[in-house]
């Protein structure tokens, strides 16, 4: 088995990345950056993301497991001790690996367009001036929005940026997207749900908006195409990540240890 080691820039994650990796070797399991079959993220949360976008073209091959290197987050289940300890299970877990959908954002330009995956949301907002656009799901108008942006997140992003927006925390077998509105302004022209909205698997969201000084955003990162966006659409990828859970994980106690104490 192909490993890769992706580790958050710090002391401590860059001492157990050096550990895991002599274990990892003295077992015959192969450190290879290119194709790999499992990929170990150390570090936070965040160091997910990273390692998810840095691998994204061949994401349908790879399984992630995440060592945490401070406090335990949602990702990063494992501590160093109890990987060193149980390493002979690994293919136990491999066997039962979790998977769950990316969100994908479409920028249209007339016949162009360009997706853009993220795991935990996508967001467009304009933190400039006031963002106005058409809110249209599976062609159908929803409502028209004003206000700072919109953001729609993954089940897995659920806890994240949703969370501050007032979106609900969605428990991890639940498929399906949430969109949240950012600072919403209600009147006589324009009028929003108000409310998150929780939506099945194949439904399309579609923004229509003149996206003048507009940014799209998806998890850590920006685009940065330059070209007029017409048109943009959201909806669950077809492109998946694969996750090990560690067999003691359970999302209620996650829920709690993350955000109750
Ligand atoms: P960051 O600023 O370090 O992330 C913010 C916090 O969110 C960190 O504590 C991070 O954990 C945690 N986090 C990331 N994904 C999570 C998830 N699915 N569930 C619960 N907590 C999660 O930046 P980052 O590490 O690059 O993460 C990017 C994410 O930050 C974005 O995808 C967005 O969801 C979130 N964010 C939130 C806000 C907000 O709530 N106002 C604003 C901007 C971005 P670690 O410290 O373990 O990395
Ligand atoms: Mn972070």
């Amino acid at each position: 088995m192909r490993y890769h080691i992706v580790v958050r820039d710090d002391e401590r994650s860059t001492l157990i990345a050096e550990n895991i990796r002599l274990r990892l070797n003295s077992l015959n399991y192969i450190e290879e950056s290119k194709k790999p079959d499992l990929v170990i993220f150390i570090g936070g949360d965040g160091t997910f993301l990273r390692a998810v976008h840095q691998l994204m073209d061949q994401l349908d091959s790879i399984i992630f497991l995440g060592i945490h290197s401070g406090t335990l987050g949602f990702f990063c289940e494992f501590d160093e001790q109890y990987f060193i300890d149980h390493i002979s299970e690994l293919p136990q877990w491999i066997k039962q690996k979790r998977t769950y959908p990316l969100v994908e954002m479409i920028l249209k330009n007339g016949q162009q367009q360009t997706s853009y995956f993220a795991v935990n949301e996508v967001r467009v907002e304009n933190p400039f001036q006031t963002f106005a656009t058409k809110v249209e799901i599976d062609n159908i108008e929803l409502e028209s929005f004003r206000g700072t942006g919109l953001l729609v997140s993954s089940t897995l992003g659920s806890s994240a940026y949703n969370k501050s927006l007032g979106g609900a925390v969605v428990d991890h077998d639940v498929i399906g997207m949430q969109l949240t509105e950012m600072a919403t302004i209600q009147n006589q022209a324009f009028r929003a749900l108000g409310s998150p909205l929780f939506l099945s698997p194949n439904r399309i969201i579609t923004l229509k908006s003149n996206f003048e000084k507009t940014i799209f955003g998806y998890d850590h990162l920006l685009v940065s195409q330059k070209e007029v966006i017409k048109e943009v659409s959201i909806r669950l990828s077809q492109k998946s990540v694969s996750l090990i859970h560690h067999i003691k994980t359970n999302f209620i106690s996650s829920i709690k240890k993350n955000f109750i104490g």
